[in-house]
């Protein structure tokens, strides 16, 4: 049976909370999000036929700020996935001190499945459904799987036209031409990077020639890839996506790829020869980076990996079962809440422009990236050391620490 992802994030916040660190009503109050939003909308296609559509936005936290967090339009998406994501989403907000709190919605479908014409449709019409709980001031939503600046453009013109507003504020990472930043969509591949970066440097390793391989390449994994290649001189050995796996001991050209990827959709074609899961997650190499959906290496999986540190992108892809493993491996697990952050940093940045009507040059907005990412990287290690306690852990401690601070003031 698949794990339910509300109760791995739960039992995670628990971990935290046998610390003593904090008190138990605080954490009782993570545990429940603030509001759970349901919205049944119709939709009439191309076709003629009008369907029926289930969206959600799970309004978790906003003790430091609006709720903040990206819509997941998959045929999965669900409440209690939701309320995981949105609780990792306050996490993080609080982990890089942003005023902002936590939020996550999506919409369950398959966008793969309909035309351009149909996306707009659906993306306006969830977005005049969400209307009355969103703002700039409220509930911030961005993309996530799924959805991307095309879709965040179409619900930011329909939100503009209900409201009657100039507001680009509502949403984070729209399209350069409609308010978004510069530096938007590569941002969390590229706080990835800057992570990888990090934690070779402070151990002064060279990454050079370093192997990885990675599942996801979307947005979060084609990004990565490209940067660690490009940035850091590793060299990707494989691939996987939703079509399944591919591996190259010689190495992938990653910009051939992408570009592979943009035209066809997926991976699918670019190498005839195919291999499994289990195969492509047991080869020797440096790093996994792990940029496609939660639950991906669950308890004994992980006694399969062959790699000395392990890359979350994605939210949630290592479960409970798996961090004792692979601990116990000695294999180093660089957390979700940290390493794909940067999404949400520069999100922020995104809403300050749109906010302040002042935009600013690429080379500031990575600039500011960059050292966001290196000081609560730096933060989050000190805490390792002194408390001898893993990434997730002392992640979760710099960002509580954070939180607890505000809950008590308002309380
Ligand atoms: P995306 O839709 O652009 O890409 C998802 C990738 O995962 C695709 O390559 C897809 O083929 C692959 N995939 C889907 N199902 C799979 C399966 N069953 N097995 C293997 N591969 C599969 O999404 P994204 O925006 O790149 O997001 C990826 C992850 O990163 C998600 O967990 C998301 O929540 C997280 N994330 C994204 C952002 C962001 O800014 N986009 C920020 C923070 C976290």
């Amino acid at each position: 049976m698949t794990e339910n992802l509300n109760i791995l994030c739960q039992n995670q916040l628990k971990i935290v909370s046998k610390l003593n660190l904090y008190s138990k009503e605080f954490i009782n109050r993570l545990l429940h999000p603030d509001n759970e939003i349901i919205v049944n909308f119709p939709v009439t296609l191309e076709n003629g036929k009008t369907e029926m559509f289930k969206g959600y936005r799970i309004q978790h936290n906003n003790l430091l700020g609006p709720y903040k967090g990206g819509l997941r339009f998959h045929p999965i998406c669900h409440l209690d996935e939701c309320k995981a994501l949105a609780c990792w989403m306050t996490i993080k907000c609080s982990l890089q001190k942003l005023p902002l709190g936590g939020g996550k919605g999506g919409i369950k479908f398959n966008p793969r499945d309909y035309s351009k014409k149909d996306l707009e449709s659906i993306s306006k019409k969830f977005s005049r459904s969400l209307s009355k709980f969103i703002g700039g001031k409220v509930d911030v939503p961005a993309p996530d799987v799924g959805s991307n600046s095309q879709i965040m453009d179409w619900m930011t013109s329909a939100y503009k036209n209900i409201t009657d507003s100039h507001d680009n504020s509502t949403f984070t990472g729209k399209s350069l031409n409609y308010g978004g930043s510069e530096g938007r969509t590569e941002a969390t591949g590229r706080g990835l990077m800057i992570c990888v970066r990090r934690y070779y440097n402070n151990r002064n390793i060279d990454t050079n020639g370093k192997t990885f391989i990675i599942q996801g390449f979307g947005n979060v994994g084609s990004f990565s890839a490209s940067l660690l290649a490009s940035e850091l001189g590793m060299v990707c050995v494989g691939v996987g996506d939703h079509t399944g796996y591919i591996l190259n001991e010689n190495g992938y050209d990653v910009k051939e790829l992408t570009n592979y990827c943009k035209n066809n959709g997926s991976i699918d074609g670019y190498q005839t020869e195919k291999v499994d899961k289990n195969t492509f997650f047991s080869i020797k190499t440096n790093i996994i980076v792990l940029a496609a959906l939660e639950l991906q290496i669950c308890n004994d999986f992980a006694n399969k990996l062959n790699c000395e540190l392990i890359v979350e992108g994605a939210n949630g892809p290592t479960n409970l079962g798996a961090d004792k493993i692979l601990e116990e491996r000695g294999i180093e697990v660089l957390p979700d809440v940290l390493v794909n952050s940067g999404g949400v940093v520069v999100s922020y940045y995104e809403w300050l422009q749109n906010e302040s009507k002042n935009y600013w040059s690429r080379e500031k907005v990575l600039g500011k990236l960059e050292n966001q990412m290196n000081n609560t990287f730096d933060k989050v290690e000190e805490i390792k050391k002194k408390e001898n306690k893993s990434w997730r852990t002392s992640s979760y401690i710099l960002s509580l620490n954070n939180l607890y601070y505000s809950y008590q003031m308002k309380n």
